[in-house]
């Protein structure tokens, strides 16, 4: 039997999923939920040493679990990583020590940095080069903060023992030997996310280093999607390739199949990201999209991909269970809000640390609207879930805009997506079918898909048949209502943060 694995460290939770190669069939997995900490306003932070060691738990639990079932660990041909992407992570090259905590995609400490950089260049200044606006979101402005106000940072800089790394570079260095020989590498899709890399050359681009002011010495190398990177160094699985790696959202795209052009899925996780192929095309987006690296097997040309980001979506359910208390699980969200038919005017806007694609605003802050006496929490509970929908919406809209083409239906996976009304609800925004896989861990199968890729274990494009739908169940003027009201709420969250 040969046998792929799949480590996802995702900003919720980190897990190792066993495929039977080729198949999405399932043989052992292992999770854990990893911590995130918000110790101010807009910023939000990970331990990189917990992130790894929840890997090499995973690893032990699944090991273990395959012994329980007789299956050798040599079974495994190959592992594929999938990671939260654009969190930035520095750390000592002689040590291995982290020089401070991860800075997860979602902090919007580096707010000050962009609006400068901003009104000086032009939020669009660097598109062409790097596909992206410049934003709090990308790394490159992460890194950015870091270089300004912690000193160890420059200083190890100047020495030349910096490392810096997004998730799959700090998991692939400590997984192939850390500082005994560790490999220093990312791959296409995820230094896609920097701003540093050109999406013509798919290499570091000096001129946008020269704008950063960062220097080469510290950045990972840059290698495809499917490709050779290095074995496991020790513990249980040493001597296993990885031989796939590729950013969180890349890889649901594989694993739906999306290969084709016009193809697109839309993930709910943390955030929520619709990608849509473009192919080999580099599509530069007028609607506040994103242009990306899909994927790309070693030695041939980039598949690219447009994507709408949504920073706050199944964050916003945890939030409603961590900090309100409202809800004791995330699925009781859905319990509370079948409970009424409509939000009767409530409306919620999740900008947290502002506003990802279309809007792109940093200042802007959370918002609850239209609460009245009669309000209740099955209103917000409600109101949460549809906050959700209607940014998917808004980059929908932006998607269509930007691809001159309109889905009839959109596929969708993540964990949000447990929630049926959550589907419903989008589908009725949508105003399209909203198709759900049966199988739930198709972040994880993108990952496999890319490491099987390599050996010759997997093909690229295989759909998952059995397929949920959902169509929607409102007419267009109840959609163009509820719309308007959105963008009415959406107007009020805007400015709030005043520096
Ligand atoms: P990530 O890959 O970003 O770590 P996941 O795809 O694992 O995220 O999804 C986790 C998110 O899904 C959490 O933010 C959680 O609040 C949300 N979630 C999990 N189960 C449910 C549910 N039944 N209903 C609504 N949201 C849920």
């Amino acid at each position: 039997m040969e046998l792929i694995g799949a480590i996802d460290q995702g900003t919720s939770s980190t897990r190792l999923i066993i495929f039977k190669a080729g198949t999405c069939e399932v043989l052992v997995e292992h999770q854990l939920e990893v911590q995130q900490h918000f110790p101010n306003e807009g910023w939000v932070e990970q331990d990189p040493l917990e992130l790894l060691k929840s890997v090499h738990l995973c690893i032990q639990g699944v090991v273990d679990k395959l012994q329980a079932k007789n299956i050798p660990v040599s079974s495994i041909k190959g592992i594929g990583l999938t990671n939260q992407r654009e969190t930035t992570i520095v750390w000592n090259r002689l040590t291995g020590i982290p020089v401070h905590p991860a800075m997860v995609w979602s902090d919007a400490r580096n707010s000050l940095i962009v609006k400068n950089l901003c009104s000086e260049f032009g939020q669009d200044h660097l598109r062409t080069q790097c596909g992206l606006p410049i934003a709090t979101y990308f790394s490159a402005t992460k890194l950015l903060w870091l270089w300004d106000h912690i000193p160890e940072v420059k200083q190890l800089a100047e020495e030349g023992n910096l490392l810096f790394g997004t998730v799959d570079t700090w998991i692939l260095w400590n997984l192939t030997g850390g500082t005994q020989n560790g490999l220093h590498l990312t791959d296409v899709t995820n230094a896609s996310r920097t701003m540093l890399m050109s999406l013509k050359t798919l290499s570091w681009d000096p001129s946008l280093l020269k704008f950063f002011n960062l220097p080469l010495h510290i950045l990972p190398t840059i290698k495809a999607s499917s490709d050779d990177f290095g074995c496991i160094a020790t513990g249980p699985m040493r001597g296993i390739k990885i031989s796939g790696v590729v950013g969180d959202q890349q890889a649901a795209l594989l694993g739906q199949g999306c290969t084709r052009i016009g193809e697109a899925k839309s993930t709910y996780g943390t955030g929520c990201f619709m990608l849509y192929n473009t192919g080999d095309s580099i599509v530069e987006s007028k609607h506040g999209l994103l242009t990306t690296v899909a994927y790309q097997q070693a030695g041939r040309s980039a598949t690219y991909a447009l994507e709408g980001s949504v920073a706050v979506a199944g964050s916003s359910v945890r939030w409603l269970r961590d900090n309100l208390g409202l809800i004791k699980d995330s699925s009781e969200i859905s319990s509370l809000a079948e409970q009424v038919e409509k939000t009767d005017g409530v409306y919620f806007v999740p900008a947290f640390s502002g506003l990802f694609a279309p809007h792109w605003k940093s200042d802007a802050r959370g918002t609850l609207c239209g609460l009245t006496s009669h309000s209740t929490k099955h209103h917000i509970c409600r109101a949460v879930l549809e906050a959700t929908c209607f940014q998917v919406k808004d980059i929908f809209e932006a998607m269509k805009m930007d691809s001159k083409s309109s889905p009839s239906s959109i596929l969708v996976d993540g964990g949000m997506t447990a929630s049926q009304i959550l589907l419903q609800l989008q589908s009725n925004i949508l105003g399209i079918d909203v198709q759900k896989p049966s199988f739930s861990e198709v972040t994880a199968l993108g990952a496999a898909v890319a490491a099987g890729v390599s050996l010759g274990l997997w093909q690229l494009g295989t759909k998952i048949s059995d397929l949920q739908t959902y169509s929607p169940e409102i007419d267009n003027i109840e959609r163009d209502r509820k719309m308007k009201r959105w963008r009415m709420a959406l107007e009020r969250s805007l400015g709030w943060e005043l520096e």
